[in-house]
């Protein structure tokens, strides 16, 4: 059986970061907290609990003994302040890229333009931004929504992280048309886009697809589906628990993808698992 790995597999360059300083952190510090899961991994949530990382669920259950580590989607400039007043130890994990987000949508309203955010409405992140515009802004999904914006003198427009390039450049069109002056802060970062292009390219040339990480983790499940629509015989699994020799009888070739959350061991796991299934297959021919 032929396994082929999906590049750009796993942890994404900011989740990365954000486990090293949590883990870091777990071994200086007493009473650390997240705020929120770290990431959404259960496996991994529970390995740091282990360790004595405990997620809250919101600044108000951060205490004053604790050291609390703001995740990679980063949180709204209210919170951090609230945080801040709180007088507790901060270590800050949020990724560059959403830092640059923030600072954009600050900066185009402090310039005077309308800021108009891209993004999922109800997304950490997107709150994130959408709490360091200093004016007037819309916050907007689609480019249905875009197209119901009000003419205005100034534009400018930053977007969530993960959204699709492609799709970003359409609802720019129709802002275009929307003012006399528009500035476009290209802040999409590829991590999401790689993957998912990488995990199509072996979608195509397998008899069956992998695709490991949370059940809660909503770029995982989006792996799935965009898997499922070219591999019919396409599976969500969090461990290679999950997984049975008998799911291979017919199998050839077997591709494997992993979400920006999913931990490098998981996906080992389920690579040795593949493999030892494949030996003992050849053993059985012999
Ligand atoms: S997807 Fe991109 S922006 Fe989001 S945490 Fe990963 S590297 Fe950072």
């Amino acid at each position: 059986m032929k396994i082929i790995k999906a590049e750009h597999a796993g942890f994404c360059f900011g989740v990365e970061r954000a486990v090293g300083i949590v883990e870091n952190a777990s071994t200086i510090y007493e009473n650390v907290v997240t705020l929120g899961p770290i990431i959404h991994n259960p496996q991994l949530v529970n390995k740091l609990k282990e360790k004595g990382v405990l997620p809250v669920e919101s600044t108000g259950d951060v205490e004053k003994k604790h050291t609390v580590i703001i995740r990679s989607h980063g949180i709204t400039k209210d919170n951090y302040n609230f945080l801040k007043e709180k007088d507790v130890n901060i270590i800050d994990a949020t990724c560059p890229f959403v830092i640059k987000a923030h600072k954009s949508a600050m900066n185009l309203s402090k310039e005077g333009y309308t800021v108009v955010v891209f993004g999922e409405k109800e997304h950490p992140e997107v709150k994130g931004i959408v709490s360091y515009v200093e004016g007037e802004y819309y916050l907007i999904s689609s480019k249905e929504e875009a197209e119901q914006l009000p003419f205005k003198e100034k534009y400018g427009v930053v977007a969530q992280t993960t959204q699709n390039g492609e799709y970003f450049k359409n609802v720019v069109d129709v802002i275009k048309e929307k003012c006399n002056e528009l500035k476009v802060v290209n802040t999409i970062c590829n991590a999401t886009t790689y993957r998912q292009e990488a995990a199509k390219a072996v979608a195509k040339q397998v008899d069956m697809m992998i695709i490991v990480g949370g059940k809660n983790s909503g770029n995982t499940r989006r792996l799935y589906e965009i898997c499922k629509e070219i591999c019919k015989n396409s599976i969500h699994i969090e461990t290679k628990d999950e997984l049975d020799e008998k799911m291979f009888e017919n199998i050839e070739k077997v591709g494997i993808t992993a979400g920006a959350s999913t931990p490098d061991y998981l996906i080992n796991d389920v690579i040795n698992y593949l493999e030892e299934v494949g030996n003992a297959r050849k053993c059985k021919k012999q």
